[in-house]
């Protein structure tokens, strides 16, 4: 996927709530530019519509309306469930070599606090969410999905004895 893929500037910091913006992609089968909506970090309660997108496998996918070429973009995405109390950060493999998301983490794989931005003033969500200081960290977005739906199937299951 590399040199093919759009890639872009990282923002290397972890936010739990939801980030998306809209940025101009070029085709890179047939140079068409058209503006497409991506999302670096996606909270499950506060985005349903974009967690829906991320199930079905079409958050942050180009689709170019000329040549119908179909892309994923390579760009981290930060995926947060606060009911289930957990997040998933998925990075494009390249980032494993990278110094500027290698140095947002601990030895031991948890986040260094200070690179954990929250929009909650309040102390109190704050210390309720110390989860995030903890992601699951994955390279690949199918892995990503697989382990949502494991964090559901686990909800489900425990609270009902059935994953149905
Ligand atoms: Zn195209």
């Amino acid at each position: 996927m590399r040199g093919e893929s759009p890639v872009f500037e990282r923002v290397v910091i972890i936010d739990f709530m939801s980030i998306e913006e809209s940025i101009s992609v070029e085709c890179p089968k047939c140079k068409h530019e058209q503006d497409i909506v991506v999302w670096s970090s996606l909270n499950a309660q506060v985005s349903p519509e974009a967690k829906a997108q991320f199930i079905s496998g079409d958050l942050n996918v180009f689709v170019c309306q000329e040549c119908e070429a179909r892309v994923s973009l390579a760009m981290p995405l930060l995926y947060h469930d606060m009911e289930l109390q957990f997040c998933v950060q998925f990075y494009p493999p390249e980032s494993l070599e990278d110094e500027a998301t290698l140095r947002l983490y601990e030895p031991d794989g948890s986040v260094v606090a200070g690179n954990v931005f929250s929009s909650a003033s309040n102390p109190d969500m704050m210390e309720k969410m110390r989860y995030v200081l903890r992601p699951h960290v994955v390279f690949s977005m199918q892995e990503a999905l697989m382990h949502v739906l494991f964090r559901e199937n686990l909800a489900l299951f425990h609270a009902h004895g059935t994953s149905a």
